[in-house]
């Protein structure tokens, strides 16, 4: 009995503490919902994290609030991707006024520079303020175990009283984004590489395309800002024919409109949406990183396999 009543002692004060931690629980917020959920994932019970831009909205094209500047000036740890991605958030980080840390997960990984095969690309005005780099490296999750890397260590700074927890649980998802390369590799190397080819809105998959030998094909670039123009169109059109692709997808966060009239005028029916900048809703088919990534990578290949 006395063992009973220490035990729901001890129990009664583990839940005090709980709820006492869930009040200093250490504010971070993330730029967008991919590195929302790194944040969760290795943060846990330590971390309270807000994301700017959310499910199924698009980082390219965002425009903060100042309900957003609210949101960053109660950070103390403000987690982005770098790589030019977030163009607003330079602005909007010193107009709220933030005075906490701010950490770039990209940094260490090897940045794709994007390779422009049509020079007319000048013609229509398209983002260059990522300098010609790829910001996309999230497709990659061997880069992502430096992002979990980066993480870890930025949040152990910031609260070093977790660290132990930060380490463990950051161990811990790294081993999981090491078995999902292991099982995407093993999913392509199903599809023969010259069928090996892709189109998509915008050109947000280039990490993955070099991480697993496929090409990807898009007619929107780098970023979403830009429309594609006619000309770039009507030569996509003329590709999907000569080389018979059929695998046509448009993204969440992107205007599937050039992609649908793409899909009719060369005949082929754009597949399901796949998930590039911004996950899904939670109960969606997309609703955390590794999920994302394994629905992208099965539904890619599903479409390649097709005859
Ligand atoms: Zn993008």
């Amino acid at each position: 009995m006395k063992t009973m009543q220490r035990l729901f002692g001890a129990l009664a004060l583990c839940a005090a503490a709980a709820v006492a931690s869930a009040a200093d629980r250490l504010p971070v917020v993330a730029s967008f919902s991919i590195l929302g959920d790194l944040v969760a994932q290795v943060g846990g019970e330590r971390v309270s994290v807000t994301t700017l831009v959310g499910p199924d909205q698009d980082a390219h094209v965002f425009q903060p609030r100042p309900s957003d500047a609210r949101t960053v000036a109660g950070a103390r740890l403000l987690v982005v991707n770098g790589l030019g991605f977030e163009g607003w958030l330079d602005r909007l980080a010193a107009s709220s006024g933030f005075r906490g840390t701010q950490v770039v997960l990209s940094q260490g990984i090897k940045p794709r520079r994007m390779a422009h095969d049509h020079d007319d690309h000048a013609a229509h005005d398209h983002d260059h303020d990522h300098g010609g780099i790829d910001p996309h490296a999230w497709q990659d999750p061997r880069n992502v175990v430096l992002y979990v890397n980066n993480l870890v260590r930025a949040l152990s700074q910031a609260d070093p009283a977790g660290a132990a927890v930060y380490r463990r649980n950051g161990d811990h998802y790294v081993a999981q984004l090491l078995e999902l390369d292991r099982w995407a590799a093993a999913q392509f190397a199903k599809v023969p590489q010259p069928r090996r080819k892709v189109i998509t809105s915008h050109d947000a998959f280039g990490y993955l395309a070099q991480r697993y030998d496929i090409r990807f094909l898009a007619p929107q670039g780098v970023s979403t800002e830009a429309e594609p123009s006619a000309r770039d169109v009507a030569a996509l059109i003329r590709q999907i024919k000569a080389e018979r692709i059929s695998a046509v997808f448009v993204e969440n966060m992107s205007n599937p409109r050039t992609l649908q009239l793409l899909g009719s005028e060369a005949g082929v029916k754009p597949g399901p949406r796949l998930y590039a900048d911004a996950l899904s809703v939670r109960s969606g088919p997309a609703g955390s990183y590794l999920e994302m990534m394994r629905y992208n990578v099965r539904t890619i290949v599903a479409a390649l396999a097709k005859p």
